[in-house]
């Protein structure tokens, strides 16, 4: 077993960007709550996480009831800070990775505005990476994101077509949350 399960935990999205990590991959192995115990971290991803956010606010909480230890990360790709489930999330992962997608909208914008305003307001202690996709790094003006350091780090993403390699520490697996 590695050290790191990357859990999908819905593959469903309300995205739909070309050549999806998800379109690629076959035969991930199914996983019941018990499994992920076993892990030293978690990374939280999908699909959209936060497409089920209630139920994945319900699995940190039950992680930590069991004296899981490890880190637990969010891969998302969208907040809505108007959403309780959402805000909680933010707050009880250890950090998160948000990506910007070159299909962007204004409200994609807005919502990273908002996300950036809430980690700033917050004072919370986890780590938050934002990757951009690189191919609209420059369209879109990122002064005001930059501009608060709540944000650990901002990077470009290049969008490989189907390439979406796990990590060599990182086991992918299905944790299937809705049917729970
Ligand atoms: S946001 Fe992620 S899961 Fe959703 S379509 Fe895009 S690449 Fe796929």
């Amino acid at each position: 077993m590695k050290k790191t399960a990357r859990v999908i935990v819905t593959y469903r999205c309300d995205r739909e960007c070309e050549n999806c990590c998800n379109e690629h991959i076959r035969n991930v192995p199914e996983v019941q709550f018990e499994d992920l115990l076993e892990y030293d971290e978690i990374v939280i991803t999908g699909g959209e996480p936060m497409l089920i956010a209630p139920r994945v606010v319900e699995l940190v909480h039950r992680l930590r009831d069991r004296r899981f230890r490890g880190m637990i990360w969010l891969y998302t790709a969208t907040f809505n800070a108007d959403h309780w489930a959402h805000k909680m999330l933010i707050r009880d992962v250890d950090g998160i990775t948000y990506t910007f997608h070159a299909d962007y909208t204004n409200r994609d914008i807005s919502r990273l505005k908002d996300l950036t305003e809430f980690l700033n307001s917050g004072g919370f202690p986890g780590s938050y990476r934002l990757m951009v996709d690189s191919r609209v790094m420059r369209d879109i003006s990122l002064q005001d994101i930059k501009g608060i350091r709540k944000w650990t780090d901002i990077k470009g993403l290049v969008w490989k077509d189907g390439a979406c390699p796990v990590p060599e520490h990182e086991e992918l697996v299905f944790y299937d949350l809705e049917r729970e």
